[in-house]
């Protein structure tokens, strides 16, 4: 699995010019059919998603090119969940949340559930994200207040933000960009670490 830009038309470039890289060997992924068509719930209605495969020329293995606004096996937009976590973090409860989000509070409950059990995997990754990124623009203060899930959020924002600079860009989305950074694994098992960065 790797996380592409939320840009069809762009993904299918960058895999017919062979800009698309290979996570487990870095060679050259060459386009390989589509994954079944996917149904996202985001804040403006359903969105019907294509989502292509890669097979790398090097190694063999296939890879499914998920867009950054999808987290693998989740329904919702990734700007939706990140709004539920972000809430969470600042006091809110599930269902105040949930209602706002027109969303059960058991889903938006086993989201915060999942992010907090990562919270310092997530945590120590956004700071290698940001050490690897930042130029010395970025601070952060540690707030010794704070619990892993605020630090995280915290930290992962700051390293979203010191990617932006690193690249002179402006995401669309902060939190496709964030959630690009932790390889689409914000929700993932414990059991399933954040790949080193290159
Ligand atoms: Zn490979």
């Amino acid at each position: 699995m790797l996380i592409v830009a939320d840009d069809t038309n762009r993904t299918e470039r960058e895999l017919a010019t062979g800009e698309l890289t290979c996570p487990d060997c870095r060679g050259q992924l060459r386009p390989w059919g589509h994954a079944r068509p996917r149904w996202l719930r985001t804040h403006d209605g359903r969105r019907h998603l294509r989502v292509g495969r890669s097979r790398c020329r090097d190694c063999g293995r296939t890879h499914v090119l998920v867009p950054g606004v999808m987290l693998p096996r989740r329904a919702d937009a990734v700007e939706v969940v990140g709004e539920a976590l972000a809430a969470s973090a600042a006091g809110e409860g599930y269902r105040p949340i949930a209602a706002r989000l027109g969303r059960p509070a058991a889903t938006v409950r086993g989201w915060v559930r999942r992010f907090t059990a990562r919270a310092q995997l997530t945590l120590q990754h956004a700071m290698r994200c940001l050490i690897r990124f930042d130029h010395g623009v970025v601070r952060i203060e540690p707030d010794p207040t704070a619990t892993p899930t605020q630090a995280a959020l915290a930290v992962l924002g700051a390293a979203a933000e010191a990617v932006e600079r690193h690249f002179a860009v402006s995401a669309r989305s902060r939190w496709q960009l964030a959630s690009a950074l932790c390889s689409g694994r914000l929700l993932a098992n414990t059991s399933c670490p954040y790949p080193p960065l290159e």
